[in-house]
């Protein structure tokens, strides 16, 4: 399988030479040249395959010859060693948990599958590779875990000073060993900043290799379908036409469903939420892309104002905005929205939801007023304890902390503290 730039000024690559480079040199997202539909016969005995069974039917097409296929088998039994609960939440509407991994974030699985798949690709390199990564939260726990003790690699992760959660914090600084977590003066998007100028620095590029983690590199994106197979999977009994809901950001979570569709599986239809940050579904309604800069949320992983994954989606469509319309439609939400839905099943359905999932939720009600009798699944992208703050004060309760997020709150906070580029490209180059 070769992966072209969605610039196309660069060569096509293969799934090992695009995740390795992450981003292709002409600054395109690589996209597979090809996506062949499943079997008939898988689709149709979805039931009886295991999770891993359909991960690999799945995906092998996606990875050609860059990793064999028993050890592509056992990356995908070390990816999803945890499962994806289906959770009813009121008559029709489920939440699908993607948040029993052990960051307790969706993130974890394409965190997981993309870390081992390059620790197989650089088994026999002398030279490391150096991962660098900018966070505004969740990324940063979940490649700090997913690549802890991965040889040959090396993580380097920056955060915003103060403006992370403490637990997500916890999670970036407390590991050690080949995880470096880089405490940056500023926000977000100073931090997205450094990393980008990193990656065309060429003073670092020549003395070390760097790739990113973000759901632009093809080896996190892609096992994000797993899943919606999962998730059909056990939605399937129902025997009605089945929706995915999914709380969006940078939209890589959105693509990978997409993908899982173009494979065979009989997915009805796709909600695309936002929280205000709403570039996409104010594009499905005017059909004019005209992305705004980002707005602080209550559901912060998803404030994002120019989605990077939006190309693919539309990639998927051939460009055709037509056949994405009537796929998808995009739904936006803000945040005494998203608190009141919080309190309101919580009150009447007893089920704790955070802002992310509240969201998707948000939008299986109202797409369900036109289209009855159909399932809606959302995917739960975040244990509700990440976001106690909003959560708690809302429903005004206490959420129990699972074991392995309070036993990192006892690790001890390693960080280097960096001001500005200079400062990271020296660390960089002298590390
Ligand atoms: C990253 C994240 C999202 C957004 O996912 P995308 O693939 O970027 O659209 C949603 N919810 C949570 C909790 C996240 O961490």
């Amino acid at each position: 399988m070769l992966y072209s730039s969605l610039n196309y000024l660069s060569k096509s690559e293969s799934f090992k030479e695009a995740v390795i480079k992450g981003i292709a040199p002409d600054k395109g997202l690589y996209y597979p040249h090809e996506i062949k539909p499943l079997s008939k016969v898988i689709i149709k005995n979805l039931n009886n395959l295991s999770i891993h069974d359909i991960a690999y039917e799945s995906i092998k097409q996606f990875i050609g010859d860059s990793i064999p296929k028993n050890k592509l088998k056992s990356i995908i039994q070390e990816t999803l060693n945890f499962d994806f609960p289906l959770i009813k939440v009121d008559e029709n509407n489920f939440s699908l948990e993607l948040f029993h991994g052990p960051t307790l974030a969706f993130k974890d699985v394409g965190a997981r599958f993309m870390a081992r798949c390059l620790g197989f690709f650089n088994e026999n390199y002398k030279e490391k590779i150096t991962v660098l990564v900018a966070t505004s939260g969740d990324t940063g726990g979940a490649v700090a875990d997913g690549f802890y003790n991965v040889p040959g690699v090396k993580v380097v992760i920056l955060y915003p000073k103060g403006k992370v959660s403490a637990i997500q914090e916890k999670q970036m600084t407390t590991l050690g060993g080949n995880i470096t977590a880089l405490e940056v003066g500023g926000v977000f998007d100073d931090c997205q900043d450094m990393v980008k100028k990193a990656f065309i620095d060429t003073q670092i590029n020549k003395k070390i290799r760097l790739t990113s983690a973000n759901s632009i590199n093809v080896a996190r994106w892609l096992p994000q379908m797993f899943y919606y197979f999962a998730g059909y999977q056990k939605a399937s009994k129902y025997k009605l036409p089945v929706n995915f809901s999914v709380p969006s950001g940078n939209f890589g979570n959105l693509c990978a469903g997409l993908i899982a569709q173009k494979l065979g599986l009989p997915i009805n239809h796709f909600l695309a939420c936002t929280n205000i940050n709403d570039s996409v579904p104010r594009y499905l309604k005017s059909g004019i892309y005209d992305p705004n800069p980002s707005v602080q949320t209550i559901s912060n992983a998803m404030d994002v104002g120019n989605p990077s994954n939006f190309i693919r989606v539309q990639k998927v469509f051939n460009n055709d905005i037509h056949k994405l319309k009537k796929q998808v439609s995009g739904y936006s939400f803000n945040d005494n929205e998203t608190k009141k839905c919080i309190k309101n099943i919580y009150e009447n359905n007893k089920y704790i939801l955070d802002p992310h999932g509240a969201i998707g939720y948000l939008g299986l009600k109202k797409f369900s007023k036109t289209n009855p009798n159909q399932i809606g699944i959302f995917l739960g992208t975040a244990h509700p304890c990440k976001f106690s703050e909003v959560v708690e004060k809302t429903i005004k309760q206490k959420i129990e902390m699972p074991k392995k997020l309070s036993k990192i709150l006892e690790g001890e906070k390693k960080s280097i503290k960096i001001a500005d580029y200079s400062q990271l490209k020296e660390y960089l180059l002298e590390n």
